[in-house]
């Protein structure tokens, strides 16, 4: 299959809307990372999504909508605080769970008899769901388990081939998945999957619960709320380590690491040997979330086999970063000041 790739503007919309319409598939920009669109209705369509990706059929899709009448037509219910917190965070990185209605396809909610839905804020998409008419299930564009893409350029190394049409909107401005919650009672949430949209920010609204599967390992037998957190994911194919630590032991314990090609992701203040190799990250969280994907893939492309990422401070967005980083190295963080120690002997 030949992959289209155009800019996001007036010239593409008829013909991506037309493409979608007709139970096609294409790559749209949104202001978290770039999402893979499909018809959330059409049940043909939404396979294909499943298919390019090679996503788990039990991972449920994320419904984008552009209007709250759309919510409504997906929403079996809709009670008061998700109203206030559409009002406070939509258009924005924030899904929210509902029941859904009968005619809401079983598999584009893997299975459950929930949907997740959100309203993004891209100019571009927005305008592209309002002139579908219809909400776009659309899970993030990359290969299921590797970085999700954060640009046009990640979209067509993954599904060059795979898909009829890539548009490009520029560089995700956020960099990490939007926050997912459910509600518990009428004055709660629980984040299953932390983003943009802070604990901080919420805790205006409501109380907040965080899941412990956001920074946990979910056990074999552990009940997932959603299906997407038991995955392993977010990884490139060199092997990815948080380190802990002060810019000086984290120096000396790259010194001791006797591999080829390392990569690094630090911020910026440690001493580092010349067999490192420095990826874009960040002094700080927002930074730290718009790099790490990129960072990741790069460090890919340079041929890195280890790939060794500093522990970010989880205040924030820092939250996302870290949980997202976590799934990456398979959950290894080593703690460099445990000198004498094998600090790489911990799970
Ligand atoms: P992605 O499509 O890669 O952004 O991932 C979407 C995330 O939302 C995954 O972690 C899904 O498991 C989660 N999700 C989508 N729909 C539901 C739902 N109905 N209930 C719980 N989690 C959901
Ligand atoms: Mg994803």
């Amino acid at each position: 299959m030949e992959t289209k790739l155009a800019m996001a503007g007036d010239e593409i919309i008829e013909e991506a809307a037309g493409l979608l319409k007709s139970g096609g598939i294409a790559a749209v920009p949104t202001e978290t990372v770039y999402g893979l669109a499909a018809n959330a209705y059409d049940v043909n369509a939404v396979r294909s999504v499943f298919r390019a990706k090679g996503r788990p059929q039990d991972n449920p899709l994320i419904l984008h909508i552009s209007s709250i009448e759309m919510l409504y037509d997906i929403a079996e219910s809709v009670n008061p605080l998700a109203l206030t917190l559409a009002e406070a965070f939509w258009p924005g990185p924030l899904t929210m769970i509902f029941p859904r209605k009968a005619h809401v396809p079983a598999e584009t909610c893997g299975g459950l008899d929930t949907a997740a839905v959100r309203m993004p804020r891209n100019r571009f998409t927005l305008a592209l769901i309002e002139r579908c008419g219809f909400p776009l299930a659309a899970p993030s564009a990359n290969t299921s388990g590797l970085p999700s893409p954060t640009s046009a350029k990640h979209v067509y190394e993954d599904m060059n081939g795979k898909i009829p049409l890539i548009i490009d909107g520029g560089e995700c401005r956020y960099g990490v998945e939007s926050t997912v919650v459910c509600f518990e009672g009428e004055d709660a949430v629980r984040i299953l999957r932390p983003g943009a949209v802070t604990p901080e920010m919420l805790r205006e609204y409501c109380h907040v619960v965080i899941d412990s599967g956001v920074l946990e390992k979910l056990g074999a037998d552990a009940k997932v709320i959603s299906p997407g957190m038991k995955y392993k994911h977010y990884s490139p194919n060199a092997e990815v380590y948080i380190v802990k630590g002060t810019d000086s032991d984290i120096s000396a314990f790259l010194k001791s690491v006797s591999v080829n090609k390392i990569g690094f992701l630090g911020f910026g203040s440690e001493i580092l040997p010349d067999s490192v190799t420095v990826f874009p990250y960040g002094k700080n969280a927002e930074e730290q979330a718009e790099n790490l994907f990129s960072s990741l893939r790069e460090a890919d492309a340079a041929g890195c086999t280890e790939v060794y990422v500093r522990m970010p401070d989880t205040a924030g967005i820092g939250l996302a970063v870290y949980n997202r980083l976590l799934r990456s190295a398979g959950f290894r963080v080593i703690d460099t000041c445990r000198q004498g120690e094998d600090a790489r002997a911990l799970p």
